[in-house]
């Protein structure tokens, strides 16, 4: 007696007979140590489901240990087959995630958890055009393709027992198997469990016409009997003859297959039961050429319909040579041809990167395996189908997009590290404009949270709320990136506006009077004088420096006052640094606070505002309308940019040292730039840094000036 056989002597007569024999039969090949461990977890799930049963009445530790078996005939690791066990105790009874990874480890505990979540994902109500998105969502939500592997059985079980349930959820379950469980097991390859989970799909969801199709089919095949008896005994013996050693199938199409063919092509049952088909299997790829050969001699091929699937997989792995001839009276003969590994392969598709092998020592991450499966099949893949190849496979399994749903249930992609926020826009731009806070799985969250696959997102909107500047820093899409700076632009013309009422009125004020003392009428005619609709639009063009406050106001008051000289006087405006939008430094001489300055009014840009004692100023000041006094708040709390050049000794590592000290002063490098002098032991050292004001520069110039390299440090102005 082996091992396996041997276990089930140590249990209780009460743990007998729940269909464990059974699985002992099947997992032979794992190691002695693996399977103690698999009888713990039985027993801790028959623990953990006591008293609990099915609709059919069985116990329910039946389910679990059948969904094991399920798996162990894909020769599944001992890891899938102790997880399947216990795979509905998360769910239906109280013990914690915690027990099982205590007990059993963290990679057998994350397994369990991970089709617990895939449990409570429901897709009742969802609408059909969503069924890839769900099928995406759920391949996403899936760390460990164990875990999807896990699903299916249990799904394939669930199907061959859905007998004992009430009708209505016969249906519902049945079609839900059709749209989202077998396309994800043939996707992943795995055609025994898709063609089973097809087969009893068909029969639950249009159980006349399974019927019916049964039937015929039955009928069919009798008679067919003797003769695919025939070809398969020519094909084999021949090969036999030749040397090449094969084992030669009639293969039946299953019923879904039939019933689809007949939809597609709008056939009659006849012309596709029709199609006899063989599958010959050989020892090596060399050999499926040969037996290929041998095929067409026996009978003529049909033109056309020679695939080459060992030379161009298919995109899950697939390998065969298919081949279609032309049998006795001229009944089209299916072949297909392959080894025994391709054969293993094409049964259980991304399962077999699972299976147990003896020879597996050390412990391989489920990622990297994935990966592996990943990298093995591209690199069958030729480059012609690569592309699409991504598309299929690797999009699902590795996927750069999360899956969540609408309150509604609709699902909605977003890409990985999407945020609440990025939801928000996603869904309509007004919501995200208007979002205030957001709730996932009905949960308040932060704005900024990233969201998760499988959750559900609910946005939390007001009518008077803006977007809020800071959210260009987290947020992850191009829309809603887009639609908060587009918002922030309007913003601008909003400061603009601000702007120019200031400048306006600091005119007006100048010249005695006040926006105020302007009357409704005047200013009516005025703005009709200079084909403005309103007064925003003139505060709006001032601010933005389009327009000069100065001319404005001499339009407004018709006798404009004057100073002796001629020149308008008007008080400085003050500048606190916070006005990004409409006041900017100039780059020729970079003022910071301290600096006399001057504002020079630019179309388009504002304020610009350069150092009295700028260089560029002599050009400027031959438009004095243009300028207007400027000067510092008091306590600014920003940085500004400022450049400083030194002449050092050309050595190595002296910029290190320099750009050390400039940051010891609490100073920031923007840039540098190098220049040689002719003299080459010198070299000149251009930076632009950040400071607080002049106070600070002359602490940072200070500390330069002091190094033994600095032959010479200076501000720079233009
Ligand atoms: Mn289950």
């Amino acid at each position: 007696m082996d091992y396996a056989a041997s276990l089930l002597n140590h249990l209780p007569i009460s743990r007998r007979g729940t269909g464990f024999k059974n699985l002992l039969g099947k997992i032979g090949y794992l190691a002695p140590s693996q399977l103690d461990i698999i009888v713990d977890a039985y027993e801790f799930g028959a623990q953990a489901h006591e008293g609990q049963r099915r609709y059919s009445g069985e116990l329910y530790i039946t389910h679990p240990v059948a969904v094991a078996g399920i798996l162990a005939d894909l020769h599944l690791d001992y890891q899938s087959i102790t997880a399947a066990l216990m795979h509905d105790v998360i769910e239906d009874t109280p013990m914690a995630k915690a027990q099982i990874a205590d007990r059993f480890g963290q990679e057998i505990a994350g397994i369990v958890d991970g089709v617990s979540k895939l449990d409570q994902l429901s897709f009742d109500s969802r609408a059909e055009a969503q069924v890839e998105s769900f099928r995406k969502m759920m391949l996403a939500m899936v760390e460990d393709i164990r875990v999807i592997l896990l699903k299916l059985a249990d799904r394939l079980h669930n199907m061959q027992t859905l007998g004992a349930l009430p009708a209505d959820k016969q249906h519902r379950i049945a079609r839900e198997t059709l749209d989202i469980y077998a396309p994800i097991a043939n996707r992943l390859g795995v055609y025994n469990i898709k063609t089973n989970l097809e087969t009893l799909g068909f029969q639950y969801t249009f159980p006349y016409r399974y019927r019916v199709l049964e039937k015929a089919v039955n009928k069919t095949r009798g008679n067919q009997r003797q003769l695919v008896r025939k070809i398969s005994d020519r094909l084999s013996n021949t090969l036999d003859e030749i040397g090449i050693t094969n084992q030669v199938h009639g293969r039946q199409k299953h019923l879904y297959s039939i019933y689809r063919k007949m939809l597609e092509k709008q056939r009659s049952l006849n012309e596709i039961t029709d199609v006899f088909g063989f599958r010959i299997i050989v020892q090596s790829s060399d050999d499926c050429y040969r037996a290929l050969g041998v095929s067409h001699t026996l009978y003529k091929p049909v033109p056309g319909r020679f695939k080459d699937f060992i030379a161009i997989p298919r995109l899950n792995g697939y390998e065969s040579l298919h081949t279609t001839l032309l049998g006795p009276n001229g009944i089209p003969i299916e072949v297909q041809i392959r080894t025994e590994e391709m054969n293993r392969v094409a049964e259980s598709g991304i399962a077999a990167h699972w299976q147990y092998k003896a020879t597996d020592k050390q412990i391989i991450p489920p990622q990297i395996r994935a990966r592996e499966w990943l990298k093995s099949i591209t690199e069958m893949q030729s480059a012609a189908n690569s592309e699409e190849f991504m598309e299929h496979v690797k999009v699902d399994l590795f996927p750069d997009n999360v899956y969540v749903f609408t309150p509604k249930g609709t699902i909605m992609r977003l890409p990985r590290g999407s945020t609440c926020v990025d939801f928000a826009y996603a869904v309509h731009t007004d919501v995200g404009n208007r979002c205030v806070a957001a709730k996932i799985d009905r949960r308040l969250v932060p704005l900024r949270t990233q969201i998760k696959n499988g959750t559900t997102v609910e946005i939390v909107t007001a009518k008077s709320a803006n977007p809020d500047p800071r959210w260009v820093s987290f947020v992850v899409t191009a829309k809603a990136r887009y639609s908060v700076r587009q918002y922030l632009k309007n913003l601008q013309h909003g400061e603009a506006r601000d702007l120019g009422r200031r400048l306006l009125n600091q005119a007006l004020r100048d010249a005695g009077s006040s926006l105020r003392k302007i009357s409704r009428d005047r200013m009516k005619s005025i703005l009709d004088e200079l084909g403005m609709h309103d007064t925003n639009e003139l505060f709006e063009k001032v601010g933005l420096g389009e327009r000069l406050a100065p001319l404005v106001t001499k339009i407004l008051l018709e006798t404009p006052s004057t100073d002796s000289s001629g020149t308008t006087i008007s008080s400085p405006i003050a500048i606190a640094g916070t006005e990004n939008l409409i006041i900017s430094y100039a780059r020729c001489c970079h003022p910071i606070p301290g600096d006399a300055i001057m504002g020079y009014l630019s179309a388009g840009r504002g304020i610009v505002v350069h150092r009295t004692v700028c260089g560029n100023l002599s050009e400027f000041r031959k438009q004095p309308d243009k300028w207007i006094a400027v000067n510092w708040e008091e306590a600014i709390e920003r940085e500004f940019s400022v450049e400083i050049t030194a002449e050092i000794l050309n050595k190595p590592g002296a910029l290190a040292e320099i750009a050390a000290r400039i940051g010891d002063s609490e100073s920031n490098i923007e840039q540098v730039s190098i220049k040689d002098r002719q003299e080459e032991e010198y070299a000149d050292l251009t930076f632009l840094i950040l400071v607080r004001d002049r106070i600070h520069l002359a602490k940072v110039i200070r500390r330069i000036r002091s190094m033994p390299v600095v032959k010479k440090i200076s501000r720079n102005c233009a």
